[in-house]
């Protein structure tokens, strides 16, 4: 284990220095975190199969969930990727550099510990230029995937990464809050009909007017420990903050009733209650004697998805940290645009799902 990890804060006119700096740790087989436009990643040499056992250590991931190769220029995703479809050319044009990652048939060159095993890679090239200066100047694809301890929330700012990862990686890229929140959205581009393998930035929709057909291949709910999925991160635990998460969803005015009865009873039974929920409704005549909960995190509006899935993760941290012992969160959110993406990883972040109508 590392015994201590360097932070490199982004100011004014220092962004070159810190990139080259930290390029050589990725470049002698070490492990950098930064920012990219989805969460921060912890990066590590794709081509370089310790380093990237390093990042699964770090992050305590099982070895059996493989990692999305980041690239800066179409020169490296031939270097990774075999048989690249036209329909990925169309997509990659549409979105990269951005939050969409794609899978390909893989090349030998890329480490089994990587793919972990499968024939197939994951490759984007995020939308940052941090993270894409960083690939550029360490000269090879960079692994990473998000810079939590597996299971936890994604983070979102370098504040977030030092409190997992402290110690346990070389260095922190500090460049301040990330602009999407949730992680990229996963298309897996082998079979005939591209599959969509994780909601994200980019929506179904979105993707559809480019490619037309577009499968989905995955599920709100945690898959069951032998069952068979289609992306192997999707059986794990995900997103989760360690405080017990009840999840209400439906239409708003009964979300609302639900939430201030729940709050209700938990307060009755001396348990602490966190709220997660939107500014709307917030500001509802029935939640406003709960508004002195013991923790309450606003996540904007919800009407503005966008908006709420830059406040997630953060939201989730914030609530994990207060004194609470149960958070109640909001699920009045619309599954339009990248409302699918949030509403999916709130439903993994919960242990009791309600639905109310
Ligand atoms: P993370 O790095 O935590 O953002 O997660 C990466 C996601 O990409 C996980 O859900 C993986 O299962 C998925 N993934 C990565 N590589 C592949 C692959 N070759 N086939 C299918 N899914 C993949
Ligand atoms: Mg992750």
């Amino acid at each position: 284990m590392k015994s201590s990890t360097q932070v490199f804060k982004i100011g004014t006119g220092n962004l070159e220095e810190v990139i080259k700096t930290a390029a050589q740790f990725i470049k002698k087989g070490g492990t950098v975190a930064f920012p990219t436009e989805t969460v921060y990643g912890l990066g590590a040499d794709a081509l370089n199969p310790d380093a990237v056992r390093k990042v699964f250590k770090a992050k305590g991931r099982p070895l059996d969930n493989p990692l999305i190769v980041h690239i800066a220029d179409q020169e490296q995703l031939g270097m990774v990727a075999m048989e690249v479809p036209d329909s990925a050319h169309v997509l990659m044009d549409a979105f990269w550099p951005g939050p969409l990652t794609l899978i390909f048939k893989r090349k030998d060159i890329v480490p089994d510990v990587i793919t972990c095993g499968l024939d197939t890679v994951a490759v984007r090239m995020p939308d940052n230029p941090i993270a894409l200066g960083l690939i550029k100047e360490a000269g090879t694809p960079i692994a990473a995937p998000s810079a939590n301890i597996s299971g936890r929330p994604s983070p979102t700012t370098a504040e977030h990464v030092i409190a997992d990862l402290s110690g346990r990686i070389d260095v922190v890229i500090d460049g301040g809050a990330v602009r999407v929140g949730v992680e990229s959205t996963v298309v897996d581009m082998t079979p005939e009909i591209p599959v969509l393998l994780r909601p994200g930035r980019v929506s179904i929709d979105e993707i559809r007017e480019y490619v037309g057909k577009v499968l989905v291949g995955y599920t709100d709910r945690q898959a069951g420990a032998g069952e068979a999925v289609r992306s192997p991160g999707l059986k794990y635990t995900h997103y989760s903050p360690e405080t017990r998460l009840v999840l209400v969803s439906g239409n708003s005015s009964a979300v609302v009733d639900k939430i201030s009865e729940l709050a209700r009873e938990y307060r009755d039974r001396n348990i602490r209650v966190g709220l997660l929920v939107t500014d709307e409704t917030a500001g509802t005549e029935e939640m406003a004697e709960y508004l002195l909960a013991d923790g309450v995190f606003l996540l904007g509006s919800r009407y503005d998805a966008y908006e709420i899935a830059s406040n997630l993760f953060a939201g989730l941290r914030y609530l994990d940290l207060e004194d609470v012992d149960v958070i109640i969160a909001d699920g009045s959110i619309g599954i339009d645009g990248i409302g699918a993406a949030v509403m999916n990883r709130l439903k993994k972040a919960a242990d009791e799902l309600i639905e109310v109508n």
